[in-house]
């Protein structure tokens, strides 16, 4: 059986293996999810008995297809809920993440097919993640890189940002960062790793945690 939980851990592991069936740390993992290793190892071997993933010693462990299928599921329904709900309930982009946290492991795959076929099978949601098919696959490929690779004085588009943190969602907004923003590195502090940007003609300092959670693709011209 598969529960909420697990669900969870799977999603976590296929995530910070950044998709290509890396192995994991078990530190990583418990980091991650804000659980105890002991809890972390406990679930391993029981997703390792259940054929979801590979563990091997000093290594930590690795998605197999049984549990990235699992996994991707729950991201395709994570995500097209958020899309669902910045759409028809007009939610703003940092409301939707914890409701889809709990929505995802309620919801069949006839709901989520129908709301995928009424949001006209889009590729990516409110954050710029890509949403994954009803097969797993994608329909549309990441390219883009961290804030923190980004050259001084070029100009770039927001492709996608990290939606974990609401807070730091809504600091975006109020700052008037959102998806396609143009935005100028005018700065870059290598003593705390901060950046100094502009958006619309007015000069932020990001502090290294907001630079490590926004991705770009250079603006063209
Ligand atoms: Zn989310």
């Amino acid at each position: 059986m598969i529960t909420i939980s697990k669900e969870n851990y799977l999603k976590s592991i296929y995530t910070l293996a950044k998709g290509n069936g890396n192995f994991v740390s078990l530190t990583e993992l418990s980091k991650e999810l804000n659980v105890t290793k002991s809890a972390v190892t406990e679930m391993s071997k029981k997703l390792y008995e259940q054929g979801c993933v590979k563990y091997v010693r000093y290594k930590g462990i690795k998605i197999l297809p049984k549990g990235k299928k699992i996994a991707l599921k729950v991201i395709r329904k994570h995500r097209l809920w958020e899309l669902f709900l910045v759409e028809t309930l007009n939610l703003s982009w940092d409301k939707v993440h914890l409701e889809a946290e709990k929505l995802e492991h309620f919801t069949s795959d006839f709901l989520i097919d129908t709301i995928d076929e009424y949001l006209k099978y889009p590729k990516l949601d409110p954050h710029g993640e890509p949403i994954p098919c009803k097969d797993g696959s994608y329909r549309y490929k990441i390219n883009d890189i961290p804030m923190s690779e980004c050259i001084l004085g070029k100009t770039y588009k927001v492709t996608r940002v990290n939606d974990r943190e609401e807070e730091l969602v809504r600091y975006l907004s109020k700052i008037d960062i959102q998806l396609n923003r143009e935005i100028k590195i005018i700065e870059k502090l290598k003593f705390d790793n901060s950046v100094i940007i502009e958006v619309n003609g007015v000069k932020h300092s990001l502090s290294s945690k907001l630079v490590d959670n926004i991705f770009l693709t250079k603006a063209n011209g």
